[in-house]
């Protein structure tokens, strides 16, 4: 089983009550061959709710307490994000799924560079806190810009 951003298989779960469909991985969760998952609902968050980036590093390093995820009016909502990363790892071993999809550039689920926590739309290098936490767990993080071109049957 794969675990996929709720977000990416066109669940209006974003910030803005936007989604980020990706018709392909829609096609998983049709064919029953993944879930989807959306680490911020998961934590007690709202639709709509206000955008929040990470200052002062990623999220491994929220994890030690060195970075906070905080909203554009600087409300702190570090516990939200973290509870919802514990939330989409334990959903994760319940289904001993040892793959996830996650949305590229999100404080909870980037993977490769997440914003820079001005609000200024800049990048930094880094991972969200929901993949820091599964990639302290060995699950295989990928996002929707990295899908394997290997998965097949049996990877289900
Ligand atoms: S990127 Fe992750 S946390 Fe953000 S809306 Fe999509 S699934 Fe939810």
């Amino acid at each position: 089983m794969i675990v996929i951003s709720a977000c990416l298989v066109g669940e209006r779960v974003r910030y803005d009550g936007d989604h980020k469909l990706n018709l392909y991985l829609k096609s998983l969760i049709d064919d029953k061959k993944a879930v989807s998952v959306c680490p911020e609902i998961l934590g007690g968050l709202q639709v709509p709710r206000e955008p929040a980036e990470i200052e002062g590093g990623d999220g491994f390093d929220v994890w030690q307490n060195k970075a906070y995820v905080k909203t554009i009016s600087g409300h702190d909502v570090t516990d939200q994000f973290k509870e919802g990363a514990k939330r989409t790892l334990s959903i994760m071993k319940h289904l001993n799924a040892s793959k996830v999809i996650l949305k590229s550039g999100s404080p909870s689920c980037g993977l490769s560079d997440i914003y820079d926590g001005t609000f200024t739309g800049n990048k930094k290098e880094g991972v969200g806190i929901t993949t820091a936490l599964l990639k302290l767990n060995n699950i295989d993080v990928y996002d929707e810009t990295s899908i394997p071109t290997t998965f097949d049957n049996h990877e289900f």
